[in-house]
């Protein structure tokens, strides 16, 4: 017994401890990845890293399981439970590869090299540096599009990190703590408890089921005063929200919200934020405009993406970007236009389709399977080249002739392994939650469609999402945490 458990603990050790390799191995290129999302990670995932020097960059040690993260905003799960760290990850590659927890702040692309800088708290000796690189991959996704409008950056919430989803947890309470704080004003008591979000996509959709759904589980029950004040408003510039979805799951989805009493202004777009109320602009039936304020007291912005800094400042480099206005244009290989040694994946990178989780885990994917592919290629020319030096060598027929036979065998390996074709998206379909146990989903199925909403879409909504967890580290976290809110209801501390 004690052998096989001492067998069990050496795999383990083994399966968390890769070769060591420290010093970058000259007769490799190096492969620098920027960003720990959905497209760097699922390449990390699949590449066959003893044929790079990897390094990977970004201000996040950890991958982030963004489509629960509406969840964590309430408290419905904890944000650990769909955080799993990059070091963990890259414990169990084959080959080392390097991480540093830092920001690309600027791609040098004649130098090839990033320039990095480390923003934590804590600074060394040395806090920015530049590490060089043969082969890039950007997978840095986008920031927040504020579209310039006054005020948003100041005064709301967003929802892209786990730092947002914890603000808007104390935000929600101190909103509540705030309104029953003694002799409070009427109207006060109402802007504070008006909770609005602008942006009908489906991170604004999802965030407005949570959080009536933590009003009606919970908040009501250990709070009951807040009852007749406590209001969610979700505000969407185009005449409905979640354009992705088809119209039917489109009218499932408002009338449920009418049902959980969460009111949605439809073709009202945000001009001004201030620190209590937002301006907007709403046009009426017969095509007129009206200037309208809206009082709050937590605003959460989700209105979509904008171009990171960097990401800009290279486009700006390279002229073949001169046109791309919202992101990195890349070819059907995944690389960036312009350029021969940079690939892009995820929100960074414009081709084509949605920005969404389920594009960039696939562009990942086949980046992995392309550079396998491509260092296999190079190992096999390199074969190749031995093998025809071999056969200028060789002295008697037999040996030219089985020479010659293994350079036809190598040659039709390098026509197999070149055979890559373009990256191509497979869209599975899309997912959202909307409140009140509900979900839609427009799956794509076979050759067609299926659209449904409702309790059993839920269930395959909350399975769905189980099993696309990254770790069963993560899966089991996130299951304790609905049966903990269940039995126990969510945390309402701030
Ligand atoms: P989005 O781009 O999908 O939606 C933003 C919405 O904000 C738009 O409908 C836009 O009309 C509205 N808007 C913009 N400016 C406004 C203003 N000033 N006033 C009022 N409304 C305004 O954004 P998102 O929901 O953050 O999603 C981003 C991407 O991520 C999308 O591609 C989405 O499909 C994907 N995503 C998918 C899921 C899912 O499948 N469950 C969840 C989250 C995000």
């Amino acid at each position: 017994a004690l052998g096989l458990t001492g067998a069990l603990a050496y795999s383990i050790y083994e399966l968390r401890h890769p070769e060591e390799q420290y010093e970058p191995d000259p007769n490799k290129k190096t492969l620098v990845i920027l960003g720990t999302g959905w497209g760097s990670v699922s390449l990390l995932k699949k590449l066959d890293t003893e044929n790079y020097n990897v390094v990977v960059i970004s201000p996040r040690n950890y991958f982030l399981f963004t489509p629960l993260l509406p969840s964590c905003t309430t408290g419905l799960i904890e944000h650990r439970s769909i955080m799993e760290p990059i070091r963990n990850i890259l414990r169990q590659k084959k080959a080392t590869v390097k991480f540093y927890e830092a920001e690309a702040t600027k791609i040098d692309y004649e130098k090839r090299v990033v320039l990095i800088s480390d923003d934590s708290e804590i600074k060394g000796d040395i806090s920015h540096t530049e590490v060089p690189f043969d082969m890039l991959v950007i997978g840095v996704g986008a920031e927040n599009a504020t579209f310039g409008i006054p005020g948003v950056r100041e005064h709301s919430c967003f929802l892209k990190e786990v730092t947002d989803a914890q603000n808007i947890r104390k935000r929600i309470m101190d909103c509540v703590e705030t309104a029953m704080f003694k002799d409070q004003t009427e109207d006060e008591v109402k802007r504070l408890l008006h909770m609005v979000v602008v942006g009908g996509g489906p991170t604004g959709v999802e965030f407005a089921g949570e959080l009536k759904d933590f009003f009606n589980e919970d908040l009501k029950k250990w709070i009951p005063e807040i009852q007749d004040n406590f209001h969610v408003t979700l505000v969407e510039a185009l005449p409905n929200v979640l354009p992705m979805f088809s119209k039917q799951l489109i009218d499932y989805t408002e009338s449920t919200f009418k049902e959980e009493e969460i009111t949605i202004r439809t073709k009202t777009m945000v001009k001004k934020v201030t620190d209590k109320y937002i301006e907007a602009e709403v046009t009426n039936p017969d095509g007129s405009k009206t200037l309208e304020t809206i009082p709050y007291g937590l605003l959460v912005w989700a209105t979509g993406n904008a171009v990171r800094p960097v990401v800009r400042d290279l486009m700006s480099q390279i002229p073949a970007q001169k046109d791309s206005r919202r992101g990195l244009a890349v070819n059907e290989y995944l690389v960036v236009n312009g350029t021969d040694n940079i690939w892009a994946v995820g929100d960074c990178a414009i081709a084509n389709y949605a920005p969404t989780a389920q594009v960039a885990g696939q562009e990942g994917a086949f980046l992995a399977r392309l550079f396998n592919t491509m260092a296999k290629t190079d190992t096999i020319e390199k074969e190749l080249q031995a093998l025809s030096h071999e056969q200028s060598l060789a002295k008697t027929d037999e040996d030219r002739n089985r020479v010659f036979d293994e350079i036809r065998e190598r040659q039709k390996q390098l026509r197999r392994t070149k055979q890559i074709g373009p990256f191509q998206y497979s869209h599975q379909g899309s997912l959202a939650y909307i409140g009140k146990e509900r979900a839609v989903a427009d799956i794509s199925w076979l050759s067609g469609n299926i659209a449904s909403g409702g309790t059993l879409t839920y269930l395959f909504w909350r399975s769905a999402y189980l099993s696309m967890c990254f770790s069963s580290r993560n899966r089991v976290l996130v299951a304790l945490d609905w049966i903990k809110a269940r039995i126990f209801g969510r945390d309402v501390s701030r």
